[in-house]
């Protein structure tokens, strides 16, 4: 039997990437007994993942020492699965933690979207930002032919990374068009930090063709990957490699959100100026309320995590630098808005769920997700439908939104458990909708 530990606390923050960290600290430096719950390892997210216990750059290394110094209780490796008014229940290497909460934030970050195409489901087709993952976590890449496509600056960041590694990156294929890329790099001239970044992964990975509007048709190959066929300018051309890294931008994390009856507009957790979801007393920070990157996601981390403390007038000298970021949210947006031609590269017979092996065809002769789910199984596997029912929302245009726990495949034993185990201490929230502001008049 595994041990159920429970816990409270004044604020506790779920995720702890940039958003998450910034939270919790801002949070603790003013007096709050805080508690950051991640599921990885370490601290970081999934930009500052390191391979080591060295902090990969200066704003990991800040923000994770400043999150060492606060009195933050860290507790990496645990799994929140479900969550109400007072407390969330994770799922830890020992058992079961509940951890109660007078403030709750929610940091839970991004992941991203992967559409189904023939071969997707190839060995060594995985996810560009998987692909970094893996090798962060020392998959070896020297001399390995890698092939990126898809679309978003993550594509640009990842060929940057493997070829530092010694990856022979042969392409990298975004699907928007030069046009569209041209207006997000004149955007991006306001933020000259940015750019300069931008010129800077470009350099690095500068041995890389990079295509636009340009997208794969089909991953080839017998046991494994072989070669990847890619259409480009209205033909398709098969380029040989070891690994095909795909992701086709990023979606944003927003189950808890659901479940905990927080208002979601369209597709993100919608908040009001300090951060503070529909529920009082449940903030959101980061890539949930919009895909805008890590300077956008630390200056939301920052105002909630003040504003979860009660320091309002702290949490709104952030609010310039949050507007600045912003811009770059809505410069993403357009640039990289999927292709109509994304949501006909699967066939009949392409796996749609790859963890209950539901094809695109069965899954087409439903007119609703949960019909599908309901009749195909589509969404039921241990993904609870993060890869498929992203995918069908894209395909289908489905509202695929779900509120039940867990939001995350966990041990039988840990759902026995939560029967009859209340909350940690007394700490006497009760859910609250935070009512409506009156629009304004004149
Ligand atoms: C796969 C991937 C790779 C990326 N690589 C780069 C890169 O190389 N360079 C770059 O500039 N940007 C990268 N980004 C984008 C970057 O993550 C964002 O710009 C930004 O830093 C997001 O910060 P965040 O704090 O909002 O979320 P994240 O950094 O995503 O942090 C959220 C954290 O919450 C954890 N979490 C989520 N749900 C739960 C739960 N229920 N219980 C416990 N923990 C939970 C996640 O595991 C994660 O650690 C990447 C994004 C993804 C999805």
């Amino acid at each position: 039997m595994n041990n159920v530990a429970q816990l409270a606390f004044d604020v506790v923050v779920v995720g702890g990437g940039p958003a998450g960290l910034a939270a919790a600290t801002s949070a603790a430096e003013h007096g709050k007994r805080v508690a950051l719950l991640d599921d990885n390892p370490r601290p970081g997210g999934q930009i500052w993942r390191s391979s080591t216990n060295a902090p990969a750059s200066r704003d990991a290394k800040y923000w994770i020492e400043r999150t060492a110094q606060s009195n933050v209780q860290v507790i990496s490796g645990a799994r929140v699965f479900s969550a109400e008014a007072s407390f969330a229940t994770a799922e830890t290497d020992t058992g079961l933690l509940q951890i109660g909460f007078e403030k709750l934030v929610l940091a839970t970050g991004a992941r991203e979207l992967f559409l189904p195409f023939p071969g997707w489901t190839l060995p060594n087709v995985m996810g560009a930002g998987g692909l970094q993952a893996l090798v962060k976590g020392g998959l070896p890449i020297k001399g390995k032919r890698v092939v990126l496509a898809g679309t978003g600056p993550l594509l640009l960041a990842v060929a940057a990374y493997l070829s530092e590694h010694g990856a022979r990156v042969a392409g990298i294929c975004e699907q928007a068009a030069w046009p569209s890329l041209a207006a997000f790099g004149l955007a991006t001239l306001r933020f000259p930090a940015k750019a300069r970044e931008a010129l800077m992964l470009r350099y690095k990975s500068r041995d890389a063709k990079y295509w636009t509007a340009s997208w794969p048709v089909a991953a080839l190959g017998k046991d494994r990957l072989e070669a990847v066929a890619i259409s480009r300018n209205g033909s398709v051309h098969e380029i040989p490699c070891d690994y095909l890294g795909c992701g086709f931008h990023l979606t944003p994390n927003t189950e808890l959100a659901h479940m905990l009856g927080c208002r979601v507009e369209e597709g993100f957790v919608a908040t009001n100026e300090l951060q503070e979801t529909s529920q009082l007393g449940i903030y959101c920070a980061g890539e949930p309320t919009g895909i805008g990157g890590m300077e956008l996601s630390v200056a939301e981390g920052r105002i909630a995590g003040y504003a979860a403390a009660g320091f309002q007038e702290k949490a709104k000298e952030f609010f310039p630098v949050r507007a600045r970021y912003r811009g770059i949210a809505e410069a993403m947006k357009s640039a990289f808005r999927l292709r109509p031609e994304l949501a006909k590269l699967a066939k009949a017979d392409t796996l749609l769920c790859r963890c209950e092996d539901v094809p695109f065809g069965r899954v087409q002769t439903h007119d609703s997700w949960k019909a599908a789910k309901l009749h195909t199984r589509c969404g039921m596997g241990p993904c609870q439908g993060r890869v498929c029912g992203s995918a069908a929302k894209f395909l289908f245009g489905w509202n695929v939104d779900w509120n039940r726990p867990p939001v995350f495949p966990v041990r039988c034993s840990s759902l026995a458990q939560m029967q009859g185990v209340g909350p940690a201490g007394k700490v006497g929230r009760e859910a609250t909708t935070r009512p409506e502001p009156k629009p304004k008049v004149g």
